[in-house]
């Protein structure tokens, strides 16, 4: 009797593991890019890399099963020579090979009626000399919708639009630096489920993600920014009431990943994703620390059991921006300039922490380790020296700009 319980338990489990059938549709192609298309029954963590030796994509497809494996001779989507498929324990593995090298864009997991589509983009158009992508950003707006978040009445100011504000201005920079690819988990006054924003992160293959918070308390003095990690138990109290606040609001579908089930399945991969959360909360805090508008509530990076923050490998922080309950605090994040310091403490810390990370393929820096940034209309220099927090005088000198006249389009070097 018992025996068969096992067996059925075993037959189960099977059936969960292998639910996942993995299926190449085919080639989409648009000027000079091309989309690769794939479909799963529900997302799955890809793990997606590049080599250029030769030059190739392999994409590792955890716990998924091929339909049918193949080995596709491309001849009229050059530069692709073949797409090979094979199979290693519960995973699928597709690799494909290049005449010459790409830019590419980690694969998206589109949800659809039938499942989940993916497309991986591949771009030829440039003559470059490696596998090149740009580094994924997810900004996540906290709240947002019906979910106001933290209320100051006194100082007329709600959560939901001052981490939108923040989250906007982050976007900005690294939308007009060379090598970033930012994505918004929200883009406007909508309600997004938390477990939906981290299910953005996984569909979007984002290399980090950053929560923009702004906080609130029953002591109008408590004030000053905090940089928060993922960690079952809380390292302080205030992160555990902070917690508490912000575990509602659950829903995951049949189409998404389960990251809890992941973390104990995979517990290598969590344990270098929460290493790397650390060190993307201590970059950002270093900048936090210098920036002369923003006091710090907590000098240390915390850790708190923040539901948006539970992905399996995806280095994830929550930065609580200040206190809106604090008239000095609300004054800061009601002003542009005060927001403008906290997405500069993102940016920069970000860019930090790519500089430790950088992947073969990314290109943040140009060969003399410079950032390159393209001015957008309206811009003064005034602004971008702000943005990067450089003296103006270095960008003018570095790009020999005359009496400050810069043009939309241009691009510009800034060392930072
Ligand atoms: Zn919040």
């Amino acid at each position: 009797m018992k025996r068969n319980l096992i067996a059925v338990l075993i037959f189960s489990f099977h059936q969960v593991v292998f639910s996942n059938q993995l299926d190449f549709v085919g080639v989409g192609e648009k000027n000079k890019s091309y989309n690769l298309e794939f479909s799963l029954e529900k997302t799955a963590l890809i793990v997606a890399q590049s080599s250029n030796s030769p030059y190739s994509i392999t994409l590792e497809f955890k716990e998924t099963y091929l339909k049918e494996n193949f080995d596709l001779k491309l001849w009229q989507n050059y530069p692709i020579k073949n797409i090979e498929s094979s199979t290693s324990e519960n995973n699928s593995i597709i690799e494909i090979f290049f005449h010459k090298p790409v830019t590419w864009q980690k694969p998206q997991q589109i949800k659809t009626e039938d499942g989940i589509k993916v497309l991986l983009s591949l771009d030829h158009e440039k003559e470059i000399k490696k596998m090149t992508r740009e580094a994924i950003v997810m900004i996540d707006a906290g709240h947002g919708g019906r979910d106001p978040g933290a209320i100051a009445k006194s100082h007329n100011v709600i959560e939901k639009d001052i981490t939108l504000l923040i989250a906007n201005e982050l976007f900005r920079t690294l939308e007009d630096t060379d090598g970033y690819k930012p994505v918004l988990v929200r883009e406007d006054d909508s309600f997004i489920y938390l477990d939906q924003r981290y299910q953005k992160a996984r569909q979007n293959s984002g290399d980090i993600f950053v929560s923009i918070h702004a906080d609130a308390f029953s002591l109008p003095s408590v004030k000053g920014a905090a940089v928060y990690i993922w960690s079952d138990e809380a390292s302080s109290n205030s992160a555990k009431s902070l917690s508490s606040k912000k575990v509602s609001s659950v829903r995951v579908d049949e189409f998404d990943f389960d990251e809890d089930l992941a973390r104990s399945k995979y517990p290598e991969i969590y344990e270098k994703k929460k290493g790397k959360s650390l060190q993307l909360g201590k970059k950002i805090l270093d900048q936090l620390k210098r920036d002369p508008y923003t006091h710090l509530h907590k000098k240390r990076v915390e850790y708190a059991d923040f539901r948006v923050l539970k992905s399996l490998d995806v280095p994830s922080v929550l930065i609580e921006s200040g206190f809106i309950s604090n008239s000095e605090d609300a004054e800061r994040l009601k002003g542009k300039p005060g927001r403008r310091m906290i997405a500069r403490s993102l940016f920069l810390g970000i860019n930090n922490y790519f500089k430790e990370n950088l992947e073969d393929d990314f290109f943040i820096y140009d060969a003399e380790g410079y950032l390159t940034y393209t001015v957008q209309r309206g811009d003064v220099l005034s602004e971008i020296a702000i943005r990067f927090g450089v003296p103006v005088m270095d960008i003018i000198n570095t790009n020999l700009i005359r009496d400050e006249a810069i043009f939309p389009g241009q691009r510009i070097k800034i060392k930072i």
